[in-house]
């Protein structure tokens, strides 16, 4: 049992889906805790776990034809956890890779696209990404997207630029939304990395992160067949589906971003004595513990019942706003009490919370920042549409 799963969800997994979490946590702790400090530090991702990360199935875990068994959103939802509880680059490489690539193609691929893709995506033959903000449109990409696809007999010439694109340094594929010329629509192309007129250029110096490599990518007239559009992502409408999935994937990776920082808070605590005893015996620290606990604790809850709405097929896009709102912000709350617990050693990498303090800053921000994530739930409650 997790020391920040207080009440015990994780129980509501079946056994099968219990031995697989277990399967991951022993992966995430033997192979990726001891060494993601060090890639933090460098912003370099650790490229040799990704073999290991296919054979964990953590890779399209929702996709029939791909899934190493069936499973529930619920299930995938701690995996995301357990991810994040250890290292939030390699819960996002898996997140881009698997969530936002993958999950592009499952929701707009055709049969013959799924089966061309999707199964080397799930063995990481195949590295994806996916491209939707841009340097001029970020929150606005619904009405702001400014990448234009233009029909040329059998295919299609893109021209714009993206920002922020997780993986795309060194992914194969890159699914680019492009407004199409003609209808004005967002339309999905499977861009491969080696095509003329593609560029992915790292973004440098982050101080979130840093692991994961995030590219400013440009398109100067790439040609793409109509081969390579996803044929059922025919407005942007589409592209909400995909995120309304991932988002709440990313909700449980904020929880287990915040368990990390409470675990190694709490930890710290046991052992650093000032005034003869430790400061886990001093009430204002255990205040700082108990909050944190407790935003966990209500996250679980939050993030357990979206998930068993999306199991149940009834999740709609306020759902997962709601779930990526809260918890992202929770976490925000979390990771900042647990790093004041560790007082001058909360902000250096080895005493184990200053990671995910960092961390966080990236997650609140990415696949809708809480803002945004708000005024979807505010337009579903009111009826009015806020977003201007
Ligand atoms: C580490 C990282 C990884 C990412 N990975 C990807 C990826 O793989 N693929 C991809 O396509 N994108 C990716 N993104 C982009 C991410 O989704 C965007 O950063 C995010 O949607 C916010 O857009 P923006 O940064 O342009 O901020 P902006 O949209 O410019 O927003 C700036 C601020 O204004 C606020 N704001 C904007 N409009 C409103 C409004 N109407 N009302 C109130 N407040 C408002 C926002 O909430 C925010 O606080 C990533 C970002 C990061 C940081």
């Amino acid at each position: 049992m997790l020391t920040g799963d207080f009440y015990r969800f994780q129980e509501k997994l079946t056994a099968e889906e219990r031995e697989h979490v277990a399967r991951i946590r022993r992966f995430f702790e033997a192979e990726v805790r001891p060494i993601a400090n060090e890639y933090w530090s460098r912003a370099e991702f650790p490229m040799q776990l990704i073999p290991g990360l296919a054979d964990l199935g953590v890779l399209g875990s929702f996709v029939p034809e791909v899934r190493q068994f069936e499973n529930s959103a619920v299930y995938r939802g701690w995996v995301a956890l357990e991810m994040g509880r250890v290292d939030a680059g390699v819960a996002t490489f898996v997140g881009v890779q698997s969530g936002l690539a993958m999950g592009a193609i499952d929701i707009g691929g055709s049969p013959e696209q799924r089966a061309e893709w999707l199964p080397r995506l799930g063995t990481a033959e195949v590295l994806g990404a996916f491209g939707l903000t841009e340097p001029y449109s970020g929150s606005d990409s619904a009405r702001g997207l400014r990448t234009t696809a233009r029909r040329e007999g059998d295919g299609w010439v893109l021209n714009g630029a993206k920002r922020w694109i997780g993986n795309a340094t060194f992914a194969d594929v890159v699914v680019v939304m492009a407004r199409d010329e003609a209808d004005d629509q967002v339309k999905a192309f499977l861009v491969t990395s080696d095509s003329p007129g593609f560029t992915a250029t790292k973004i440098e110096d982050k101080v979130a992160l840093r692991s994961v490599q995030n590219a400013d990518i440009v398109l100067d007239g790439v040609q793409v067949p109509e081969s390579r559009r996803l044929q059922n992502i025919r407005s942007f409408r589409d592209v909400a589906t995909v995120l309304r999935l991932t988002r709440c994937e990313v909700a449980w990776q904020a929880v287990g971003i915040a368990v990390g920082a409470y675990e190694a808070a709490l930890a710290y605590a046991k052992e650093r004595t000032q005034f003869g005893k430790p400061i886990a015996s001093h009430q204002l620290v255990q205040d700082l513990l108990v909050k944190s606990l407790g935003n966990i604790t209500a996250s679980i809850a939050l993030c357990m019942r979206a998930s068993e709405l999306q199991d149940a097929g009834e999740q709609h896009d306020q759902h997962s706003a709601l779930a990526k709102a809260y918890a992202t912000a929770r976490m925000r709350e979390a990771v900042g009490w647990c790093r004041e617990i560790l007082g001058g050693n909360g902000i250096v990498l080895d005493k184990g919370v200053a990671r995910f303090f960092a961390d966080a800053e990236a997650i609140y921000s990415y696949e809708g920042t809480r803002e945004m994530n708000t005024l979807i739930v505010g337009r579903s409650i009111t009826g009015s549409a806020a977003f201007v």
